[in-house]
């Protein structure tokens, strides 16, 4: 049914090419082509996800069923070290829902955690609060962020990222957000977590990361491939 109509409409457009050899019909077949293909194929459901639940309040949405055992495993590892387990244990008592949804979009800004704009997130009473994270990376992490000596770029592996916005959520959720430095707040307690995990990880060195604002941002790993890497996940 589809394909007839294809056809007929190729046929139509060979008809007025022959009669008139207009560039413009050309862009016409194209575009004739272009929706009869999009008819074939099948639209993909961008609503498609599951839900599972972490904990009595931490909430995740994922497209499939592997992101949320990665994800899980991830916050298992976090919760191993001691500043992993205070800031879940904040999070879960702190009266409010987390929901931690897989979005392709934040593999630009390496996670993204987000609450109402409200004085609630200051004044100690706290909101509801969500981490878009992109659940398809791997344990390296999908980017590389700025040592403290402001020069050198060092590993922001999965579980680091992932750790990075749960202490802005803690913070979100428990109305400890610091709003003039919200930034700072989280890379100084990465870098606890970074410390944390490389004794868990009975390593010696460990990589900090600078927390001046304006240049503290992530930047994608690849070109870069995160040089200094004092900490194996
Ligand atoms: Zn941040």
């Amino acid at each position: 049914m589809q394909f007839a109509r294809f056809y007929e409409g190729v046929k139509l457009a060979v008809h007025w090419i022959r009669k008139l050899k207009s560039t413009v019909v050309v862009t016409m077949l194209v575009m004739l082509i272009g929706s009869a293909n999009s008819y074939a194929t099948e639209q993909p459901n961008k609503d498609k996800f599951e839900e599972f639940k972490y904990s009595k309040n931490i909430k995740i949405r994922v497209s499939d069923f592997s992101q949320a055992v990665k994800l899980f495993h991830w916050l298992d590892l976090i919760k191993l070290t001691e500043i992993g387990t205070e800031t879940i244990n904040a999070i879960e008592t702190s009266g409010h829902q987390l929901t931690i949804l897989h979005s392709s979009s934040a593999l630009l800004s390496a996670g993204v955690t987000g609450a109402p704009l409200s004085s609630n997130l200051t004044n100690g009473v706290g909101e509801d609060v969500y981490i878009k994270f992109y659940l398809d990376m791997d344990d390296h992490g999908t980017n590389c962020v700025l040592a403290m000596d402001g020069k050198q770029y060092i590993e922001y592996t999965a579980i680091q990222n992932l750790f990075h916005e749960l202490s802005h959520a803690r913070h979100k959720m428990k109305g400890t957000w610091l709003y003039f430095d919200s930034e700072g707040q989280a890379i100084r307690e990465e870098n606890i977590f970074r410390m944390a995990w490389a004794e868990y990880k009975a390593k010696g060195k460990v990589a900090t990361r600078i927390d001046i604002k304006g240049i503290e941002k992530p930047v994608k790993r690849g070109l870069l491939n995160c040089p200094v890497k004092y900490v194996a996940n």
